[in-house]
């Protein structure tokens, strides 16, 4: 009997077997979708594998198989499956991943037809294209607009001569000069999609690349042409120009016929990256991103998938596009944390897309002007290969960095702290030139937190131990970790005296106290309050446009904007991310100041950043002043292997949580027994920490208790984990306990 086997879209670490129906036979292969009675209901699984055996008892028939053609190319479906070995999860939730969005939850979708039978591609008009050949020209040979031309394919790859006569009006002379040498091409090709995007793009003229960026370029793309597998970590201060390496990078792998996966952080922080990639790709690039309708992410996955479209650019899911022939994957920013997938499979994009690159022998490119100590670890130890660019693209010096020491240094005339006498000149000078001023202060809403005068009891959110945040416009107080909102109270909920007071400062009053010190300045905020998605861009679009003078922003103001006229950046407090219990604060803390001050002197007049910081000599805030990056990595590796944290070991995270407290407790108590058990943990080859309750103990109703694993070598970790995965099985209903792989949340 022909059997599958079978994942599907549940909890349940294995995958499922069942008959294969012989009308379906054909259609029943490894990547394909299959809808399945499971439960009463019906679930789209994938297949992983079919085999001629005997039908276990009561096993079901497929109802139905989605696929002509597998929907997941083997490669994928592999990685998918080691990607879910490694992190102890369910086969049927790491292939979810990778599915098709409309129709990974509910045969009803999947079995619509008109889905599936959605025309392919739109121009089947067939016009003339120019392309590039490998062809290398005598030095001097060309001259005017045929070698502005044929720069110009090789950055961007094929172009219909008509689009270049839109730039070169004597396109086609110097096309023929060029196909006479031997270095272009002229093929008839489908005409150019209609746009995927609904507004046409202007293609851009790439710079010159500098020498830097060439070296960078060559031996990138250089590995592209070997069949070896390699990670390259590319290390720019900002401003250096990375994303030309990437642009460049992807038009020759591309050229050499394989697809690309661009990763940032988060694409709705980045339209103006987005927006290079398709002024120098146009439609050849799929965008995926959070405010495409389930239809549009649907077009954007076929066509990858049909091979229609090979440069994939998006958040860290853009990780498993179906990208035909991969060849190279570069995440930006790749300390960003946000890489990290925080709930149900707890992967992390930049560890997998080395996997990724790896296993196709590709090419992986991780860039960054704050490299995280795992990629500069994986450096040190010989697996990946640094690239530097020490200099700004266009030779600007790196802003001056000068620390304002809050112990000594006391207010401005505003007479509030946050701005210091050093900030409010700088504000005043950069106000007078007419140039712009970016305020950082990683907390968002009016005052941090509210506290009775009278018992000293703060408010906290109902269902999470965490305090609330007074938000003034909307006037109600919120809790950050499950959105609980309420009504100021008058009177405090613990003694009943009308004693409240607001304490600390957010962006929201730091906003109010500028508007008020400075009433000729254009104040704008940017942070989650007033910024969702297309607002991000608005905000950012008014600051390029210069209609705003000071810009006061959470985190979402340190992504890599270029914004040429901002020649002030205050970091209004240094200290905030240190005072968290994680052993990367300190990290974190160095690359937002760095991140934050690469924002200024991007342009031609010189930068200057001011740091308030309470704790000066702290390594993350002394290094940082100094964009001394190698400094801080050399100090940081040293406390960590001193301290045995990661990336010196490897650690993980069982997470137990429960409504009920002590039931919680219990389940951690048991799961640490299971581990302290294991022959590892006995030899002390893995240690054990916790049971413990987590450092935010309670969310959203659910008491939070965890136990860390460490140890110097992988293997034995997992042996660990292997126990305690098999005994969180055995745990209380009401009890849910998760493995977190190489953790970076720890709150
Ligand atoms: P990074 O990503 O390293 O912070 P960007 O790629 O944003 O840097 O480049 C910074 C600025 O320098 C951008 O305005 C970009 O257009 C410009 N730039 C990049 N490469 C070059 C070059 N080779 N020549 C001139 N300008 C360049
Ligand atoms: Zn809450």
């Amino acid at each position: 009997m022909l059997l599958a086997d079978v994942a599907l879209p549940v909890p349940i670490a294995r995958a499922f077997t069942y008959v294969v129906p012989a009308a379906h036979a054909s259609r029943v292969r490894p990547g394909a979708r299959v809808v399945c009675p499971f439960g009463g209901r019906r679930l789209v699984g994938v297949v992983l594998a079919v085999r001629e055996g005997e039908a276990p008892k009561n096993a079901k028939a497929i109802a139905h198989a989605v696929d002509e053609e597998p929907a997941l190319p083997e490669d994928l479906l592999a990685f998918l499956r080691d990607l879910a070995t490694y992190y102890f999860a369910p086969i049927g939730e790491a292939v979810r991943l990778a599915l098709p969005p409309v129709d990974r939850d509910t045969a009803r979708e999947v079995e619509e037809p008109s889905l599936f039978g959605e025309a392919r591609g739109v121009g089947a008009r067939r016009i003339q294209w120019v392309v590039p050949t490998s062809r290398v020209e005598e030095a001097g040979a060309l001259r005017g607009q045929a070698a502005a031309l044929l720069a110009h394919v090789r950055a961007v790859g094929a172009e219909p001569i008509a689009k270049l006569e839109e730039r070169w009006k004597a396109a086609r002379a110097a096309v023929k000069r060029l196909a006479e040498a031997g270095l272009v091409t002229v093929e008839e090709r489908e005409a150019p999609r209609e746009s995927l995007f609904g507004e046409p793009t202007t293609r851009d003229v790439p710079h010159d690349a500098t020498a830097a960026q060439n070296a960078a370029i060559e031996a990138i793309a250089g590995a592209l042409g070997e069949p070896r597998a390699e990670t390259f970590l590319l290390h720019g201060v900002t401003g250096s120009g990375k994303t030309e390496v990437y642009l460049r990078v992807i038009a020759a792998a591309r050229a050499a016929q394989r697809g690309s996966i661009v990763l940032v952080p988060e694409i709705a922080l980045t339209p103006q990256l987005v927006a290079r990639f398709r002024a120098r790709f146009g439609d050849d690039v799929a965008v995926l991103h959070s405010g495409l309708t389930p239809r549009e992410r649907h077009g954007m996955w076929k066509r990858l998938h049909d091979g229609e479209v090979d440069v994939a650019i998006g958040a860290r899911s853009a990780l498993f596009a179906p990208v035909r022939a991969l060849g190279l994957v570069v995440v930006d920013e790749e300390h960003d944390p946000s890489f990290k997938q925080e709930e149900g499979v707890r992967y992390h994009a930049r560890d997998m897309a080395i996997w990724r690159a790896h296993r196709l022998g590709g090419v992986c490119v991780l860039g960054s002007a704050t490299p995280s100590l795992e990629s500069e670890q994986l450096v040190r130890t010989g697996r990946v290969t640094k690239l530097r660019l020490t200099e700004r693209a266009r030779a600007q010096p790196m802003p001056r960095v000068d620390i304002v020491d809050l112990r000594r240094i006391g207010p401005g005339p505003t007479g509030d702290k946050r701005i210091s006498m050093p900030l409010y000149r700088a504000l005043e000078e950069t106000l007078r030139a007419k140039e712009q001023a970016i305020l950082f202060l990683n907390r968002r809403g009016f005052a941090p937190s509210v506290r009775c005068e009278a018992c000293g009891q703060l408010a906290t959110c109902q269902s999470c131990s965490v305090a609330l945040t007074f938000h003034k416009r909307a006037l109600v107080v919120r809790c950050h970790y499950c959105d609980f909102e309420a009504a100021l109270a008058s009177r405090c909920s613990k003694c009943g005296a009308e004693a409240l007071t607001l304490e600390g400062v957010g962006t929201e009053k730091l906003e109010e106290t500028l508007v008020a010190a400075f009433p000729g300045a254009r104040v704008a905020r940017l942070d989650r309050d007033v910024a969702r998605g297309k607002k991000v861009e608005t905000i950012l679009g008014r600051m390029r446009a210069r209609e705003i003078d000071i810009l006061v922003g959470t985190q979402m103001v340190t992504k890599g904007h270029d914004l040429p006229s901002v020649t002030l950046v205050g970091v209004v407090n240094a200290d905030a991310a240190l005072s968290i219990p994680d052993f990367r604060a300190s990290e974190r803390a160095f690359q937002l100041l760095v991140q934050v001050a690469g924002r200024a002197g991007r342009g031609d007049a010189p930068g200057r950043v001011l740091v308030q910081t309470w704790d000066p000599d702290h390594p993350a805030i002394a290094f940082g002043a100094k964009h001394d990056v190698d400094g801080f990595l050399v100090q940081e590796l040293r406390d960590r292997r001193e301290l045995g944290y990661p990336p010196l070991t490897r650690a993980a995270l069982v997470r137990v949580d429960a409504v009920d407290e002590g039931e919680a407790r219990d389940a951690c108590d048991a799961l640490a027994r299971v581990a302290l058990a294991c022959e590892p943990v006995r030899t002390g080859v893995v240690r054990v920490q916790g049971p413990a309750p987590a450092p935010i103990a309670r969310v959203r109703n659910r008491f939070r208790f965890r136990v860390m694993l460490r140890s110097v070598d992988r293997a034995p970790l997992r042996v660990v984990l292997a126990a305690v995965e098999e005994a969180r099985a055995s745990l209380p209903r009401g009890v849910r306990a998760s493995i977190d792989v190489d953790p970076v949340q720890l709150l």
